[in-house]
């Protein structure tokens, strides 16, 4: 039996505040669940970044640019067949609606692709158990009794939800992907990702595989509105902690009006430990505006309320969305534009992924 033993690569992240010129021949991927609508997390941690990335002239040339629908990963939360159809139209409708324009990059379903999880396969029989077990998004599903993923004990949990950083990886090595533009709350994964990528080429005696360069997003993380030591997720069960892209003003004002903030008075300023909602605020106002947290909190020195400031990022927000929302409505109406377009995502999609496949076999012997 051959034991592999893994290191997580943390190097090649990167922040990035503009956006980046790719070097000819890179692949950048990367996929967001599609358990329904878009929220703000997803927006400013990923997807305007695709959008940002793949419009970039400078970047056109001879780069491929991949991004879709984690469909796979959906399955490990329960989910009614029918709810899951909806959610995956509405997040590529979400996605289409926010900017990311199919014409300039491949976008499409993973269950589409069968080699995703072919690889996933290949890839678990390379990953330790502890490794697993030390990712914080299973630490935080095992012990966060608000999560909906949460069951009686870790022993009735799912390993689908234990393994499916592994699925991850699998799905950026299968392009052979360069870089992966995420949100921060995705590093650990995405070291995983490189420690697979290098365990792989050393047992096989190959350089098959880059390690892909994690580009973190200009945002931090987005936290829930009414608990804010937790990242902002579609499974809160509070829905009120999360702000969809698509949602209408009115449902976005009443979320922001209760948006957990603080009893101090005054200014309002950016400290993450004692004032963790307002900081928040903050956030997602630099992210929306483009700025850093510096220049946010100066230019809101005007503020003098906490009022003041929820009105403030209403308004902002219904700017940033206005379109996103009535193009949104126009998408999920045409269901066969939809369809279209992710069957020829997925017929570029799998080209590539075959390719790399078949020759992941002949490494491995599998061919
Ligand atoms: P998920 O919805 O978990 O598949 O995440 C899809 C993408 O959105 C990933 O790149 C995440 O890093 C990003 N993301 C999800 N939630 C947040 C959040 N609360 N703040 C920032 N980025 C997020």
């Amino acid at each position: 039996m051959i034991r592999t033993s893994l290191r997580l690569y943390s190097s090649a992240s990167v922040q990035i505040t503009t956006i980046p010129k790719f070097a000819q021949r890179s692949t950048i991927f990367s996929l967001v669940q599609p358990t329904g609508k878009i929220h703000l997390g997803n927006y400013l941690g990923a997807i305007r970044n695709w959008k940002d990335i793949s419009e970039s002239s400078e970047n056109e040339q001879e780069n491929t640019f991949i991004f879709g629908l984690a469909d796979l990963h959906a399955l490990t939360l329960p989910n009614e067949a029918s709810v899951l159809k909806r959610n995956r139209y509405e997040a590529i409708a979400s996605i289409i609606a926010a900017g990311v324009d199919p014409e300039k990059c491949i976008l499409y379903h993973q269950s589409s692709v069968p080699e995703h999880a072919e690889l996933n396969w290949v890839l678990t029989c390379l990953t330790s158990m502890g490794l697993l077990s030390r990712m914080t998004t299973w630490k935080s599903k095992v012990f966060d009794s608000d999560n909906a993923a949460f069951g009686s004990s870790e022993q009735n949990m799912k390993a689908g939800l234990f393994c499916y950083p592994v699925l991850q990886s699998a799905d950026i090595l299968l392009y052979k992907s360069t870089h992966v533009p995420v949100g921060d709350d995705q590093s650990q994964h995405l070291e995983l990702s490189r420690s697979l990528a290098s365990s792989f080429n050393k047992q096989f005696k190959s350089d098959f595989f880059p390690l892909p360069t994690t580009l973190l997003t200009p945002t931090n993380k987005v936290l829930s509105l009414r608990n804010p030591t937790k990242k902002m997720s579609k499974s809160d069960l509070d829905q009120n902690s999360c702000i969809y892209i698509n949602e209408s003003p009115e449902v976005i004002q009443k979320k922001v009006r209760k948006a957990t903030t603080d009893s101090i008075q005054g200014k309002i300023t950016f400290d993450e430990v004692n004032r963790p909602g307002v900081s928040n605020l903050i956030n997602i106002i630099a992210g929306l505006k483009r700025n850093s947290i510096d220049q946010t909190v100066e230019e809101l020195s005007w503020i003098t309320n906490h009022k003041e400031l929820k009105d403030y990022i209403c308004e902002l927000l219904d700017t940033e969305f206005r379109d996103t929302r009535q193009y949104f409505e126009e998408l999920t109406r045409n269901t066969t534009y939809l369809d279209k377009v992710c069957r020829l995502g997925s017929e570029k999609a799998r080209e590539i992924a075959s390719k790399n496949m078949r020759e992941v076999k002949r490494l491995t012997g599998l061919d």
